[in-house]
C-alpha cells in the first residue's frame, strides 16, 4: 500500500501514474553529512551529472538531495521526445563565432539520443525507447514555408537527408495523419521515450554506484561548498545546482530562470480500431509535432494512448503550478483539431510542468574558478538529450578532464543575467506568450 504522499505524486502527470513500481520517498537527510559533490535535484540535469561523474571517477563520494522524489519536476511530465535538438542552436549558428560549435554540438545531441538508449539496454532501464523519428508536420502553407525553410538550413550546413528531409502529405499520412497535413520535416534521430521511467530508472543506477539520495529534502539556502536543508546540513568540495524551474525556492536564486508552463493530455488506450484513425499503425511509435506558432508534440504510448503537449503558461511572481491543477483544455482542443476522426475519444489524465527559460534563450553549464559551485539548467522546452550532455560537460569540469564538450558554447563563467523583477517580467514573458496564441488563432 502506498502511503497518500506517493499517491499525490501519482497524480502530478500520466507517466508518474504509471510507474509501476512504489513512488514512496526514500528517508531524507537527518544530520550533517560530508561528501565530496552535493546535487541539488535528482531530475535529468542532476542524475546525468552524477551518472558521468561516477562514470569518470568511480570512487567520488556524491550526495543527491531531492525535495519530494526523483522525477517528480519536469522530468517525470514531459512530452518524451528524446531528440537531437537543443534550446541555443539558433542563436549559436547566426553567431559566426558560435557558428562551428553550434554545429558540433548539434552532430553531439543527435549522437545523445543512440548514446541513451545503449546505457538503457546496459543499465536494464525499460523507458518504452523506441526510434522512430519525428515528423514535424506543416498543416498551413506559411507552415509549410518554413519546413522548406528548415530543411534548406539544416542541409546548408551538414545536415541533409537522411538527418532532415522533407516528405510530402501522403508520405507524412502514411506515419501519422494529422489533419490537414500539407507536409512535413522527417528526422529519424528522435525516440518517444517513457521519461519517469527513465528519470526513476537512472536514479536506481546512480544508486546502485553508490551515490546517496536522500528524498523529501528541500534545499533552502546554498552557499560555495555547503547546502543547508530542515534536517541538517551537507558540506563538499562542489555544490551542483540542478533544480531548474524550482530553483527558485532557494535563497538568492529566485529570478534565475522564469518558470513557463506546458500543459498536457493522456488520452484512454484507443485500440488497433481508434489507431487507424490517426494513421498510427501500432506497435510503431513515431513521435510527431505540429509546427504552428504554439507547436504541439505528442507521441504513441506504449501501453496505446496519445499523449500530447503544448503551451507556454506563466503566472504573476515565477508561481509554480501543481501538475493536477492544469484543465489542458487548449491541449484537448489542439488533440480535436489534428485527429478529428478520434471524436470524444476519453481523456484520462492532465497535468502540466514548468519549464526552466534563462533570460539569455539558451542552457547553462558553470562550475566557479574554486569548483566550490556549480549550475547546470535553462534547458526550456528541450531537456532530455541536452542533461545528458550538458551533464557529461559538467562531469568533465569536475573530474578536471578537457574534452570537445568542456568548450562548448554553454559552458560559462559565471550565472547568466536574471529575469526582471515583478511586475516587468510578467508583462514581458506574458506579451510573448499572448502574441503567440494570437498568431496561433488566426492560424488556424
Ligand atoms: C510539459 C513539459 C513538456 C516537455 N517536453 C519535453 C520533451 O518532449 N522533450 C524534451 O527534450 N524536453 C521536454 N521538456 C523539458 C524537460 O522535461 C526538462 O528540460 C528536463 O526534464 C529538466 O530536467 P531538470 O533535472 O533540469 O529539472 P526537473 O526535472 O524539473 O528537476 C528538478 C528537481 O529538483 C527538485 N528540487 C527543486 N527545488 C529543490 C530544492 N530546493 N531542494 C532539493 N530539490 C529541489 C525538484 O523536486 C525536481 O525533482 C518538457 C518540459 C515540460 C514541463
Amino acid at each position: 500500500m502506498e502511503s497518500d504522499l506517493a499517491k499525490t505524486y501519482r497524480q502530478e502527470s500520466y507517466w508518474l501514474d504509471s510507474i509501476p513500481e512504489s513512488l514512496e520517498p526514500l528517508p531524507g537527510l537527518d544530520g550533517d553529512i560530508r561528501c565530496d559533490v552535493v546535487i541539488v535535484g535528482a531530475g535529468f540535469g542532476g542524475l546525468w551529472t552524477a551518472y558521468h561523474l561516477k562514470r569518470a571517477v568511480p570512487d567520488v563520494d556524491i550526495v543527491m538531495l531531492e525535495a519530494e522524489t526523483a522525477g517528480y519536476g519536469a522530468s517525470g511530465r514531459n512530452g518524451g521526445a528524446l531528440g537531437g535538438i537543443y534550446d541555443g542552436f539558433e542563436q549559436w549558428v547566426a553567431d559566426p563565432a558560435t557558428r562551428d560549435a553550434a554545429v558540433a554540438v548539434k552532430k553531439d545531441m543527435i549522437q545523445t539520443v543512440y548514446r541513451i538508449g545503449e546505457i538503457c539496454e546496459a543499465e536494464g532501464i525499460d523507458c518504452h525507447y523506441a526510434r522512430e523519428g519525428n515528423y514535424m508536420v506543416a498543416t498551413t502553407k506559411k507552415e509549410e514555408a518554413v519546413v522548406q525553410g528548415m530543411v534548406k538550413g539544416f542541409g546548408a550546413l551538414g545536415f541533409g537527408p537522411p538527418d532532415y528531409e522533407l516528405l510530402d502529405a501522403k508520405e507524412t499520412a502514411r506515419h501519422v495523419a494529422i489533419d490537414g497535413v500539407r507536409s512535413c520535416v522527417y528526422s529519424p534521430h528522435f525516440a518517444a521515450i517513457h521519461p519517469a521511467r527513465l528519470a526513476r530508472g537512472l536514479a536506481q543506477a546512480v544508486r546502485r554506484k553508490g551515490v546517496r539520495l536522500f528524498e523529501r529534502t528541500k534545499v533552502r539556502a546554498t552557499a560555495p561548498g555547503s547546502v543547508t536543508t530542515d534536517g541538517g546540513s551537507v558540506r563538499a568540495q562542489t555544490v551542483v545546482l540542478a533544480a531548474e524551474a524550482y530553483i527558485q525556492s532557494i535563497r538568492g536564486f529566485k529570478r534565475l530562470l522564469a518558470p513557463i508552463h506546458g500543459q498536457m493530455v493522456a488520452t484512454a488506450p484507443l485500440g488497433n480500431e481508434l489507431f487507424e484513425k490517426t494513421g498510427i499503425t501500432p506497435p510503431s511509435r513515431p513521435y510527431f509535432s505540429v509546427l504552428s506558432p504554439l507547436p504541439l508534440y505528442g507521441q504513441p504510448t506504449a501501453d496505446g494512448r496519445i499523449v500530447l503537449g503544448a503551451g507556454d503558461a506563466y503566472y504573476f511572481g515565477s508561481r509554480l503550478k501543481k501538475g493536477a491543477e492544469f484543465k489542458s483544455q487548449f491541449v484537448h482542443g489542439r488533440l480535436l483539431d489534428s485527429f478529428p476522426k478520434l471524436g470524444d475519444v476519453p481523456i484520462t489524465h492532465r497535468w502540466g510542468g514548468a519549464m526552466g527559460f534563462s533570460r539569455h534563450r539558451a542552457p547553462t553549464v558553470f562550475l566557479n574558478a574554486q569548483k566550490t559551485l556549480a549550475w547546470i539548467g535553462g534547458f526550456s522546452g528541450s531537456g532530455l538529450a541536452p542533461s545528458f550532455l550538458m551533464g557529461a560537460t559538467l562531469a568533465d569540469l569536475i573530474a578536471d578532464r578537457k574534452s570537445e564538450r568542456t568548450s562548448y558554447p554553454w559552458v560559462r563563467d559565471g550565472f547568466p543575467r536574471h529575469w526582471e523583477p515583478e511586475p516587468l517580467r510578467w508583462i514581458g514573458v506574458t506579451a510573448v506568450s499572448r502574441w503567440k496564441h494570437l498568431q496561433d488563432y488566426f492560424n488556424r
